[in-house]
C-alpha cells in the first residue's frame, strides 16, 4: 500500500519540527545578543550625553573663575590706587568701587564653585557609566560567542534537515502540502498537525491531539478510510493517526508490509 497524503504530511512536518527545534537554540542566542546591544547602545549614548553636559559645565566654570580672577585683579589695582589717594573724598569713592568688584568677584567664585560641585556629581556618573559599559560590552562579546558557537554547531545538521524537508515536501501531494502550509500561514505558532488520540476503544472515542476535543464517528472513518487530508472539525488542525494506533484499528489485511 503506498502511503498516504497525511503520512508524507506527517514526515514532513517531524522534519519540521525538529528544523524549529534547531533553529529556536539559534535564535534564542540572537535575541539574547539583540538585547545586550541594545542595552549597550543606550548606555554609550546616555555616557556620550553625560560627556557632553561635562564639557558644557567645565565651559561654564571656566568662565566664571576667569570673571573672578579678571575681578580681583581690578580690585588689586583699585587697592593700590586707593592708596595713592590724596583727598579722603577720593579714597572714598575707590573704596566703593572696590567694595562693589569685591561682591561680584565673590559672586563669580561662589557661581564657579557651583559649577565645580556639579561636575564632580557628574563625574562620579560618568564612572559609574563608564562601569557599566565595560560589564555590557563583555556580556555582547560573550553573546557574539554564543551565538557564532551555535550557528556553526547547527549549519551542517540545518543542511541534512532542509534537504530532507526538500525531498519530503517532494513525494507529499500538492494539495495536501497547500493545505499544511496554509495551516502554518494562518497560525504561524501552532503545530499544524496533531495526533489522534485513544481515549475509549470500546466506546470509540477518540480526541484531537491538539485542541483535546472530541472527534465525531465521521471524523474517524474519514481518517481510516481514505488517503485524504483531515482536519479536526473543532480547532481545523490537520490530524493523523499514530503508527501504533493506525496498526492497532486498521484491519490486518490493509497494512503495510
Ligand atoms: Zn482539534
Amino acid at each position: 500500500m503506498s502511503e498516504t497524503a497525511t503520512e508524507r504530511l506527517r514526515q514532513v512536518f517531524e522534519v519540521d519540527k525538529q528544523l524549529r527545534g534547531l533553529r529556536s537554540r539559534l535564535n534564542q542566542a540572537e535575541r539574547f545578543l539583540g538585547a545586550q546591544s541594545q542595552q549597550l547602545a543606550s548606555l554609550t549614548q546616555k555616557k556620550e550625553a553625560a560627556d557632553r553636559q561635562l564639557r558644557q559645565l567645565q565651559a561654564k566654570a571656566g568662565e566664571h573663575e576667569g570673571e573672578a580672577a579678571r575681578l580681583e585683579e581690578k580690585v588689586n589695582t583699585l587697592r593700590e590706587q586707593m592708596n595713592l589717594a590724596k583727598t579722603a573724598r577720593e579714597y572714598k569713592a575707590f573704596l566703593t568701587e572696590v567694595n562693589t568688584f569685591k561682591a561680584d568677584k565673590d559672586k563669580a567664585e561662589s557661581s564657579a564653585l557651583e559649577y565645580l560641585q556639579q561636575i564632580d556629581e557628574l563625574k562620579g556618573e560618568l564612572a559609574a557609566l563608564e562601569e557599566a559599559i565595560a560589564e555590557r560590552s563583555k556580556m555582547c562579546h560573550v553573546a557574539e560567542g554564543e551565538r557564532t558557537e551555535r550557528e556553526g554547531e547547527i549549519a551542517g545538521r540545518l543542511k541534512e534537515l532542509e534537504a530532507d524537508r526538500d525531498r519530503l515536501r517532494g513525494l507529499a501531494p500538492a494539495d495536501a502540502l497547500r493545505d499544511y502550509d496554509k495551516r502554518i500561514a494562518r497560525h504561524p505558532d501552532e503545530d499544524p498537525m496533531a495526533p489522534i488520540e485513544e481515549q475509549d476503544r470500546r466506546r470509540h472515542e477518540y480526541t484531537c491531539g491538539s485542541c483535546m476535543m472530541e472527534l465525531p464517528v465521521e471524523a474517524m472513518s474519514a481518517v481510516l478510510s481514505k488517503g485524504t487530508v483531515n482536519f479536526c472539525p473543532s480547532c481545523g488542525v490537520i490530524l493523523f493517526l499514530p503508527k501504533e494506533l493506525a496498526d492497532a484499528l486498521r484491519p490486518a489485511n490493509s497494512r503495510s508490509s
